[in-house]
């Protein structure tokens, strides 16, 4: 037997062999078998297992980023006083001038420190395609496949330059055939339904045509993917849709046909009752990005309102050039604060409620919420588990987990492959990475 066929023999066998996270303080044992959990609770032992010792520690699904776009790890700390509109014109030019290997470099960046702080899913939104050089999203796609977490590859795009109206220079945006052909040559390429799912998704109101919008739908509907974008982020967003349309944001989402169970929005703020009874109604999906939200005083999306009304609402990180952090386990505790302040109300939103928004609400946006999300036999074993060592006074694990300092995950699974262990990633060094950014990001200051 040569040494490639006794490599993929000895991967067949590690993979049947069922592994028991043992001891974790909540929620007890979990059995990972082919990929999937096969148990829960506590869990008797079989001679053949393999046993990863988890005492006193916390295992939740692993969490799902909505929205981020990862090539903003090149511009942090840029117009920390403006406001969506103002940050948006200071950072386009700059972002104009990104290579395919600042994307790189910044993908491998951004997912890593998503995979360390809980993330087995990542939708990157990524609209800027300088030069019209949509390698790009090859280098978002290997990035991926170095960190070993599952992408939402989202073909972000604008088509509307300042001189049609829209916010961006023209120099940054790309015209709507190069938009498709690029968008079906990526879907063709990449879109597995498994590590990676293709998103269409035009950028945001003020920087598309409405006929992009249209035949993105169009486009997305004829493979049976998923559609993305920016809507109710702001004031200057709505205002901007009654002056060029007449119609509300929502109103004309409706008009792209774009209100459906295979859309979801990211930041959903500036949403009136009767639409999000209609976006509950049609399924519609809602990213929620606290941290962004309040760096760009954007305003508070009405979390419990849209769940309550039947909306999908996950977490999302958004990039950081808005978040400044780049992890999603903050945004759990971010997420219960800004809905106790939006309710003025303490019992408005619970830790369980900020859990279930960054796992299965998420994997709702998502559209992958049969497979993953929750820590049930039959789901798929991607997992997140938490040190919980300096919680162990907390009476209520959940509680501590939540409201606690944040934290880095101590072991990560996706479809039970180890992508983190005992801290550290696997892929590839995380601090080398972080040099080669810093690097590559002090040009774009000259
Ligand atoms: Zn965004």
């Amino acid at each position: 037997m040569n040494a490639e066929a006794n490599t993929e023999s000895e991967s067949h066998r590690r993979s049947a062999t069922r592994t028991v996270l043992r001891g974790a303080r909540w929620p007890g044992d979990i059995a990972i078998q082919n990929g999937l959990i096969t148990a829960t609770g506590t869990i008797a032992p079989l001679p053949t297992d393999e046993i990863i010792r988890v005492d006193g520690d916390i295992i939740t699904a692993g969490l799902c980023n909505t929205h981020h776009h990862l090539y903003q790890w090149m511009t942090r700390g840029y117009a920390v006083g403006c406001n969506l509109f103002g940050w948006l014109v200071e950072l386009y030019p700059v972002w104009g001038r990104l290579t395919v290997e600042d994307v790189h470099a910044a993908a491998l960046v951004g997912l890593g420190e998503l995979a360390t702080s809980g993330c087995t899913s990542a939708a990157d939104h990524h609209y800027l395609v300088p030069h019209g050089d949509d390698a790009v999203f090859d280098a978002i796609a290997d990035a991926a496949r170095t960190v070993g977490i599952r992408l939402h590859l989202s073909r972000g795009s604008m088509d509307l330059g300042e001189s049609q109206g829209g916010l961006p220079p023209d120099h940054v945006v790309e015209d709507l055939d190069s938009i498709m052909a690029s968008t079906e040559r990526i879907i063709a390429t990449y879109h597995d339904a498994n590590m990676v799912h293709v998103v269409i998704a035009p950028c945001s109101p003020f920087s598309v045509s409405s006929e992009l919008m249209q035949e993105s739908a169009a486009l997305a509907r004829k493979h049976g993917l998923r559609l993305h974008t920016h809507l109710c982020e702001t004031i200057d967003e709505q205002e901007h849709c009654l002056e060029r349309f007449g119609r509300r944001p929502v109103e004309q989402l409706a008009e792209w046909g774009w209100v459906g169970d295979d859309v979801w929005l990211a930041h959903g703020i500036w949403i009136n009752d009767p639409e999000i009874t209609q976006l509950g109604a049609s399924g519609v999906g809602v990213a929620h990005c606290p941290s962004s939200n309040a760096r760009l005083a954007a305003g508070t999306c009405r979390v419990t309102e849209l769940e309550a009304a039947g909306v999908p609402v996950g977490l999302g990180v958004d990039g950081v050039a808005s978040n400044e952090v780049g992890g999603l386990f903050p945004e759990l505790r971010q997420s219960l604060y800004a809905a106790r302040l939006r309710a003025a109300a303490a019992d408005a939103f619970m830790p369980a409620d900020a859990l279930r928004l960054g796992t299965i609400g998420g994997a709702r946006c998502l559209g992958i919420h049969q497979q993953i999300g929750r820590l049930e036999v039959g789901m798929v074993a991607d997992l997140a588990v938490w040190p919980g060592d300096n919680i162990a006074d907390v009476l209520d694990p959940l509680a501590g987990l939540v409201l606690g300092p944040d934290r880095k995950v101590r072991h990560l699974f996706v479809a039970g492959k180890p992508v983190v262990q005992e801290g550290q990633l696997l892929g590839y060094d995380l601090t080398t990475a972080h040099a080669d950014l810093a690097q590559k990001a002090r040009r774009l200051w000259a």
